[in-house]
Parts: C-alpha cells; sequence; structure tokens
C-alpha cells in the first residue's frame, strides 16, 4: 500500500514552494506568513523533487516555466514516485494558455493559478486544495480502519499480507499468521446483548494490541474473528505470544457480564526460515488449524510450520 503524505491532523501543513524566482518565494514567505503553514524552499525542478521525497509536503506550489526541468517535467517526476504521488500540486504560472492548462491537469496537478497571482486567491485556493487533501487523506484510512475496534480491517490485511509473504520470501525470515475466533460468541450477544458482545470483541482486540510488537499487524477479520501477521517470527515464538494472549483473555473480567469470562481459540501456521507455502493455501492452513482448535474443546492454541507437522498447546 503507498504511504501518503498527507497527515489529516497536520495542524501546521507543510507546503514546498518550487519556483526560480528568489521575488516569488519572498513575496509568499511574507505573504502566507499568517496561514499557519511552514514553507519550504526549492529554487529548481530537482532541488523540489528531491525535497518533496524528503519533507513529504502537505501541497506543492509549482511553476511551470523553470530553467533545466521545467513545471511539466517537474510535475512527472513528482507522479512518477509512489511517495509523492498523491502529494496535490497547484502549478503557477506566467502564462496562461487553455493548451498548458490543459496539460498541467492531465499529468496530475490539482489547481493552476496564472501569474501575477492575487495573493488573497492564491491562499484560498491553498486553504481548498488543503482541505481536500486532508479529507482524501481520512477517507483512505478509514477505509483501512475497521469502525468498531480500530483493527485494521480485512481488506487492509488482504493486502498487507501478501506484503509480508512477499517480504518474508525475498529476505528468508520467518512469518507466522494467526487466525483467532471468540469462543462461543453467540451467547455473549443472546444473554447479554449486542453492545455487551460489541464491547468484548472491543476488549479483545485491545487485549491484542497489547500485546504485539509495532512490526505486528493486528486485523478483524470479520465478525468475532481476527487475524495476526506475526513477520520474522517463527511458529514456535508465535505460539509463545498466542499463549499469553490467551490466557489475559481468559483471565479477564468482562464490566458488563463479571460471571462469564471469554475465552479465544487459535490456529497458527508459520514458516522459520523462508516461506514455501503460497499466500491463499497458508490462510487456509491457519484457518483448519483454528478448526481443529475449536473441535478440540476451544480456549486451545494449534500451531503447525508450513509445511509440516501439527502440534498442539492447550
Ligand atoms: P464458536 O465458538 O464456534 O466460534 O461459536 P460462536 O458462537 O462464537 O460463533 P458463531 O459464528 O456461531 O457466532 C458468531 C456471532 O457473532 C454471530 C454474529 O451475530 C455475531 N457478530 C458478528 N459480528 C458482530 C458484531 O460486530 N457485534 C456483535 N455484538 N456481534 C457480532
Ligand atoms: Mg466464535
Ligand atoms: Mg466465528
Amino acid at each position: 500500500m503507498t504511504p501518503s503524505s498527507i497527515n489529516p491532523t497536520d495542524r501546521n501543513p507543510g507546503v514546498l514552494l518550487i519556483d526560480d524566482s528568489e521575488f516569488v518565494h519572498r513575496l509568499l514567505k511574507a505573504r502566507l506568513k499568517s496561514e499557519s503553514i511552514r514553507l519550504v524552499s526549492a529554487f529548481d525542478g530537482n532541488e523540489g523533487v528531491g525535497l518533496a521525497k524528503k519533507e513529504l509536503p502537505s501541497l506543492i506550489l509549482l511553476d511551470l516555466d523553470m530553467p533545466v526541468m521545467d513545471g511539466f517535467e517537474t510535475l512527472r517526476a513528482l507522479m512518477d514516485e509512489p511517495t509523492t504521488r498523491n502529494i496535490p500540486v497547484i502549478i503557477l504560472s506566467g502564462q496562461d494558455t487553455t493548451q498548458d492548462k490543459v496539460t498541467a491537469f492531465d499529468l496530475g496537478a490539482v489547481d493552476f493559478v496564472s501569474k501575477p497571482f492575487e495573493l488573497t486567491e492564491l491562499r484560498a485556493r491553498l486553504r481548498s486544495s488543503l482541505r481536500i487533501s486532508s479529507l482524501m487523506r481520512m477517507l483512505e484510512q478509514r477505509a483501512q480502519i475497521d469502525g468498531l475496534t480500530g483493527l485494521y480491517n480485512r481488506a487492509y490485511f488482504n493486502n498487507r499480507w501478501e506484503e509480508e509473504h512477499s517480504r518474508a520470501l525475498r529476505h528468508g525470515n520467518g512469518l507466522s499468521l494467526v487466525m483467532l475466533d471468540i469462543d462461543h460468541f453467540k451467547s455473549v450477544n443472546d444473554n447479554y446483548g449486542h453492545p455487551a458482545g460489541d464491547a468484548v470483541i472491543a476488549g479483545v482486540a485491545d487485549i491484542l494490541q497489547g500485546h504485539i510488537r509495532k512490526s505486528d499487524i493486528a486485523c478483524r477479520y470479520g465478525g468475532e474473528e481476527f487475524v495476526l501477521i506475526l513477520p520474522e517470527t517463527d511458529p514456535e515464538k508465535a505460539k509463545g505470544l498466542c499463549e499469553r494472549i490467551r490466557e489475559d483473555i481468559e483471565g479477564m473480567s468482562w464490566p458488563m457480564h463479571p460471571d462469564r469470562n471469554i475465552t479465544i481459540s487459535m490456529g497458527i501456521a508459520g514458516a522459520t526460515g523462508a516461506p514455501t507455502q503460497q499466500v491463499e493455501p497458508w490462510i487456509a492452513i491457519a484457518d483448519s488449524n483454528l478448526y481443529r482448535a475449536k473441535e478440540a474443546g476451544r480456549n486451545q492454541i494449534v500451531c503447525s510450520e508450513t509445511p509440516g507437522s501439527l502440534n498442539q498447546a492447550g
């Protein structure tokens, strides 16, 4: 997934100005002072692309008419680079021919302002672009996040699992996948109501988050099912982690039903070195291990090396 550069909560967004004119830099620096933005300056296309990659600004103001690498070339370079592709670019141009405008928009610019510009108008356009891009970023994030738990959702999992799988192949690292399901969850809903069920799902998610490392990924896979991606983790280590999670959840007291504890079952499929298992069958193995854990009486973990022999921990 492409990391986007726009932080919706950024109260002081970075704006990169790429223009060869010292005058424009001085002018904008003075006139945008009141705008609570961080203005970063580049004086040619090359420097601009380099700074864009490094600083990941929230917005770029780009002059068209520059020596060596002109604005169109610069815009192409920004669009070619995955980390800068989503940064909105406003074109500043001394000429406002229709052809220039069409080319700029076709290349991916979000707006076009003719020089000499009316500063009030430029400020308004800048604010509007920042607003739109921050909303886009928020939507992008929300599309990956599960609303009840704050964990990543299944769509995110699918992409990320493929990414982590190929990373493990490339580097010859171990990798484990954990499928997790709350035991007899339906009876929580039935006996204590849907909000109590929701609280259990959210509580289990919190415990998962509290146990995993920064590099691990916890996702809500569906209703009361979760999945953990554990990069650089062999199945033995994964089993240790899962055992701690299992114990924690079993021992937890739930305010909405203090007399009823919650348990979970888990299926682990992991590789110790470079994985030999494909993306889809790997998920199926973890899932069938989860099913075995359920069959064997729930509140337990079934773990296997992929491909490999089964071993079980209670
Ligand atoms: P098992 O031990 O075999 O996993 O049994 P179970 O009762 O946990 O599993 P089952 O799949 O029969 O029931 C899952 C229930 O989860 C059914 C569904 O209504 C409920 N559920 C799914 N999503 C949500 C949700 O977001 N909130 C609540 N409260 N319930 C949900
Ligand atoms: Mg269940
Ligand atoms: Mg289920």
